[in-house]
């Protein structure tokens, strides 16, 4: 196994990852990043991004990351493309293997290897994303202002997405597979008052219907009855949950129950010292790209400070 020696490792690609590379990089701690399987990140699989301030005519989501990876190069992020395996966090510094040849012994570490949105997994889902079929209301909603669409599930995401939706859009429909939501019940509330959303209970996705154009409608089926009906939609929104890709630090960090890590409040801090996370792998609330980028400044700071008192121990030593 080849082993190689650093005071910053950054895991991930997105706006969090660059953005604490941009701050290390120029702190002159000469990061190493390493891009994980999606190099980009969840940017990579949208469109236009219209609400990343100093952009005022919107940029493309694969342009940005690009952008942003070319910034922190400029200020010298070796970046490496290769999979994190696993990590020991159990000693210091930190042991982390890449693709399961490469071990990096790291100073400290920032992780910021996002969350996965989850799909139905039905094929259509697949051949119209990007066409009709998104992720993410706030990113994309704006594109169908005027139009109908559908957003599938009934969790907190699900009515806060069907309700910024029911101010841009003509109607909402709102597929929830039970005959009740899980959300809280002042968002149901919300849903539930909102004239122009619809909600179809007991009812799952069959099929997202289409042509060149894109998503033209959905076939519904109502698991109560069996009986089956298309709605006309140009949109279909998913909001079944996200899962952070935090499975290989299961065994050091502090998560909650959906595996999200704990950081101390107003920090980047995890319960291991010289560890950080930032970007969606810890944030659960606000999952914008703005926000993952303010993090991983955060990061970078956080782990400036910490290699700083750790080299002012070592000379009072
Ligand atoms: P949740 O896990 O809470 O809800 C997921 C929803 O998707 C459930 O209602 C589930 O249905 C449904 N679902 C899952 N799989 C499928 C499927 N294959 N087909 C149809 N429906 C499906 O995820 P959220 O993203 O909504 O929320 C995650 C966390 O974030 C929660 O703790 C939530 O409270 C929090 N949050 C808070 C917000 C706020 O406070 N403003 C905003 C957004 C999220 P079922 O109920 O039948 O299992």
């Amino acid at each position: 196994m080849n082993t190689e020696s650093v005071k910053v490792l950054i895991i991930g690609s997105g706006p969090a990852g660059y953005t604490a590379a941009i701050y290390a990089a120029r702190a002159g701690l000469k990061p190493i990043l390493y891009t994980g399987g999606q190099p980009g990140g969840q940017l990579t699989t949208t469109n236009d991004v219209e609400n990343f301030p100093g952009y005022p005519e919107g940029i493309n989501g694969p342009q940005m990351m690009m952008d942003l990876q070319k910034q922190a190069e400029r200020f010298g992020t070796v970046i490496n493309y290769g999979m994190v395996t696993s990590v020991d966090f159990s000693g210091y510094p930190h042991k982390v293997v890449v693709d399961e040849n490469t071990e990096i012994i790291a100073e400290t570490v920032i992780i910021a290897t996002g969350a996965t949105a989850k799909y139905l997994g039905i094929p259509s889902e697949e051949k119209f994303n990007n066409k009709g079929v998104s992720a993410c209301a706030v990113c994309d909603g704006y594109f169908y202002r005027g139009k109908e669409v559908a957003v599938v599930g009934a969790g907190d995401s699900a009515a806060e997405e069907a309700t910024y939706l029911s101010k841009l859009c003509t109607k909402v429909h709102l597929i929830v597979r039970r005959d009740e939501m899980r959300a809280s019940k002042i968002m149901q509330q919300r849903v539930i008052n909102t004239p122009n959303i619809e909600v179809h209970w007991n009812t799952e996705t069959d099929e997202i219907l289409g042509d060149d154009s894109g998503v033209t409608g959905v076939r519904l089926k109502n698991n109560k009855t069996g009986e089956s009906k298309e709605i006309s939609v140009q949109g279909f929104f998913l909001a079944i949950g996200h899962k952070p890709n935090t499975d290989i630090f299961k065994d050091f960090l502090d998560m909650d129950e959906t595996g999200y890590i704990k950081v101390i409040p107003g920090s980047s801090k995890t319960n291991i010292e010289g560890v950080f996370a930032v970007g969606d792998a810890a944030d659960k609330v606000y999952r914008q790209a703005i926000t993952a980028a303010g993090t991983g400044c955060m990061g970078a700071l956080d782990a400036e400070k910490f290699l700083a008192a750790k080299e002012m121990e070592t000379a009072h030593a």
